[in-house]
């Protein structure tokens, strides 16, 4: 897993952090990279997260479409597993 560095959040590495929290989604142990893990209660989970956590100068709406992006780019699986 990569080291992590502690950089200034962004909006997306806050929905990503909020689907890790959440259950929604899973790094690969070996590599770090994030899968969708297709649990509908996590998801759940996530979009009633993002609606309520604030983020710096962002509506509700935004913050729960940064978390929509966030899924629509992973996949189900590590591009350097297989
Ligand atoms: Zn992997």
């Amino acid at each position: 897993m990569p080291a992590k560095t502690k950089k200034k959040e962004t909006l997306e590495t806050w929905a990503t952090d909020l689907l890790v929290e959440a259950h929604a989604i899973a790094p690969c142990p070996d590599h770090g990279y994030m899968r969708l893990r297709h649990s509908q209660h996590a998801l759940d989970y996530a979009r009633d997260l993002a609606e309520h956590r604030k983020f710096p100068g962002k509506k509700k709406k935004e913050r729960v479409s940064a978390v929509e992006d966030v899924l629509d780019g992973l996949g189900d699986a590590c591009p350097d597993c297989d």
